[in-house]
């Protein structure tokens, strides 16, 4: 069985990032430059923050990051956002979700200038996937893809199940698998999905983004399939996916892990939006 090594594939990505940043920044005025708004103190998304911050300076990508309290307001969040849309000095704009309630995180999103979206959660960014047009792509499917063809894994004429359809990961995830560069025939799964185990035996690829340790057991895995844990849930003793792993991967013929699977590949992607965003802002594209 093969495992989908995210944190050496994110590795490599990154390389790569670097290098073409290198060799940009002659014809660019500045390097590019991320600005991060982190609301609150919850401890996860500091390290999320922490961890993405580490990675944009690995491949030479400035950031700020924006400190606002717990008790900050919807208008401090979205006026924010608003003088980050017209500084010149900034190409991405990141909101590290959630956010402290009762601040909504969908008109926060829908503030951001579409062409600084480096998430690819705002509207605009999610119909442009949806109509199969160009723009910035929802980091973690983007990390799920990129992975796939890191190991030349193709789903082109496969059957797919997607389980979960939030905005954030499934139902993306599910566009991407049957849009037409990647040709895969899709069912997407959901709470009110009848006889799910079913549904997934038939996948030859089966994609998990729920967020309930061990939900997918082995009675649910084709012999064979090629199994993406999306999940991360925080536990006592660690992070753990969705995938029964000790199980599944006695069936699967590929599998991720987590920790160490689809999150460094978001990450990776968020760096990779950065880099899309910095060069239509310098005619580099
Ligand atoms: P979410 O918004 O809570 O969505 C969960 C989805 O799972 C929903 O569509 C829900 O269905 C579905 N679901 C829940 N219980 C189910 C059941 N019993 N049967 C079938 N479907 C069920 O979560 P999310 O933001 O998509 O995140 C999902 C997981 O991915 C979480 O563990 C999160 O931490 C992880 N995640 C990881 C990364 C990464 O970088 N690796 C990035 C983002 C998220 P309904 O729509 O019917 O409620």
């Amino acid at each position: 069985m093969l495992i989908l090594d995210g944190k050496t594939t994110a590795a490599s990505l990154r390389a790569t990032l670097k290098k073409e940043i290198n060799s940009l920044l002659p014809d660019a005025e500045r390097a590019p430059n991320l600005a991060v708004l982190l609301v609150g103190d919850d401890p996860a998304s500091q390290v999320y923050v922490r961890n993405k911050e580490r990675a944009c300076a690995e491949v030479g990508i400035e950031t700020i990051t924006y400190r606002l309290p717990a008790h900050a307001k919807q208008m401090d969040v979205t006026h924010l956002i608003s003088q980050l849309n017209v500084d010149d000095g900034v190409d991405g704009i990141l909101l590290q979700l959630p956010l402290p309630a009762p601040i909504k995180a969908q008109p926060c999103l829908e503030a951001i200038n579409p062409h600084k979206d480096v998430d690819g959660l705002h509207p605009e960014n999610q119909g442009n996937l949806s109509l199969g047009l160009p723009g910035l792509r929802p980091c973690t499917p983007a990390g799920v893809i990129a992975l796939l063809r890191h190991y030349k894994l193709s789903v082109d004429g496969k059957k797919a199940v997607v389980v979960g359809r939030s905005n954030l990961v499934g139902r993306p995830l599910a566009l991407m698998l049957g849009s037409r560069d990647n040709n895969a025939t899709v069912t997407m799964c959901h709470s009110g999905t009848r006889n799910l185990a079913e549904e997934c035996r038939q996948a030859d690829f089966l994609f998990t983004a729920v967020g309930e340790p061990r939900f997918i057991t082995a009675d649910m895995v084709r012999e064979g399939a090629v199994v993406v844990d999306i999940g991360i849930t925080r536990q006592e003793n660690g992070l753990c996916g969705d995938v029964d792993f000790e199980a599944v991967s006695r069936k699967a013929s590929a599998l991720t892990p987590v920790p160490g699977g689809i999150g460094p590949m978001t990450i990776s992607q968020l760096l990779a939006n950065t880099v899309k965003a910095w060069k239509r802002r310098n005619g580099l594209l």
